[in-house]
């Protein structure tokens, strides 16, 4: 290994933080989690606890923190539309006084900073697939704009601060992820089919179920974040992060319940205000600038998703909000 950093994960408690976490403890890096547990729980983090290079603060990154890192990930945001929607006015101000504390560290340590963005921030896309060029059409004052609009400003906050100050940044506009660790409660598509399906219970689309999602799986996105950090100081991105292979949501939930030999029955329900109709990475730079590309179909993926859900004990887990 070349040097062992210190690293600072903002959200590293949640389902990609605790993986990324994983990931550089494993490397050998001085890992600092940090988290509020808003939409997590220290037991996705327990396993580290023990180890000398992993340290876990609970904090909240709307206050400010004096740490020294090499590195900083922010992650810290609550990710699924209940969880954001539940504090939308918070939502917004983890995005953008968190982004402004961490900038603010970035700078006096001199150390590289990734943002977690969103494919969020091309809104409900007139573009298709979505390059990295295109602007968005975000609803500014729609339910979802606390998340789009707060991911939004993060990125002017990145960009003004690497115009200003030279701030090493990078941005990465992660689409739809899944896999093991997602809290089962967070009601995102694919922990919402699957807890559903395992459970004999409806499966609840919103919807026709026509509109599409580009689903990639935890281990290739987080291999992303890490290339994107380890990348040349020139690669600020913004850079695509998702896999291509795009489904209908009714194609995911009859994915889940042939894989889970359930005979749960689909039931439709109201498709929420501004829910995207379509959206699909083009990943052409993140290709061409990491050497990237998701390797888990849907299908893989989506077994080892329902083995971790078949395993876990839904009364170990709280319920962040009443939105799930
Ligand atoms: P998650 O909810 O599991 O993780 C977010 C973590 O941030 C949680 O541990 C939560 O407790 C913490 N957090 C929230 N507010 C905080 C605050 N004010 N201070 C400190 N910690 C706080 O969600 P995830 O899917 O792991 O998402 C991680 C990041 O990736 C988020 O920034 C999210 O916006 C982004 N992202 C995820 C996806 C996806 O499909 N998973 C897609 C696009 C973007
Ligand atoms: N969805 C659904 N049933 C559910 C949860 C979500 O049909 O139980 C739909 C939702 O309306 C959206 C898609 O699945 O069209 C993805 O929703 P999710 O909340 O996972 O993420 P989004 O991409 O919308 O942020």
């Amino acid at each position: 290994m070349a040097s062992i950093k210190r690293i600072l994960v903002a959200g590293g408690a949640g389902f990609l933080g605790s993986h990324l976490c994983e990931r550089l403890v494993d490397q050998g890096h001085d890992v600092i989690c940090l988290d509020n547990f808003f939409t997590s729980q220290k037991t996705n983090v327990t396993h580290l606890l023990n180890l000398p290079n992993f340290e876990l603060i609970r904090h909240d990154v709307v206050a400010p923190v004096l740490l020294e890192v090499d590195e900083v990930y922010n992650l810290a945001c609550p990710a699924a539309p209940g969880h954001y929607q539940y504090n939308p006015i918070k939502t917004m101000k983890t995005s953008i006084q968190g982004s402004i504390n961490l900038l603010g560290m970035a700078k006096r340590c001199n150390a590289k900073i990734f943002q977690a963005s969103t494919s969020e921030v091309y809104g409900d896309p007139e573009v298709h697939p979505q390059p990295e060029s295109y602007r968005g059409s975000v609803n500014p004052i729609g339910i979802r704009a606390c998340y789009d609009e707060g991911k939004r400003a993060a990125e002017t906050l990145f960009f003004d601060y690497h115009r200003m100050h030279k701030t090493n940044i990078r941005i990465g506009r992660i689409f739809n992820t899944y896999g093991p660790r997602m809290h089962p409660f967070d009601g995102r598509v694919v922990s919402n089919f699957i807890v559903q399906a395992l459970s004999g219970e409806d499966i609840t689309i919103f919807g026709d179920g026509s509109q599409t999602r580009s689903f990639c799986y935890r281990d290739d996105l987080v291999e992303a974040f890490i290339r994107m950090m380890d990348a040349p100081d020139d690669v600020t991105g913004p850079i695509n992060m998702g896999n291509q292979g795009e489904y209908t949501i009714k194609e995911l939930a009859e994915l889940t319940l042939e894989i889970v030999g359930s005979k749960s029955k689909l039931v439709y329900k109201p498709l929420p205000p501004d829910d995207p109709t379509r959206r699909q990475p083009d990943i052409t730079l993140a290709k061409k600038h990491l050497g990237w590309e998701p390797k888990v179909p849907l299908r893989e993926g989506l077994t080892k998703t329902i083995e971790w859900f078949r395993e876990i004990n839904l009364d170990s887990y709280r319920p962040p909000t009443p939105n799930h």
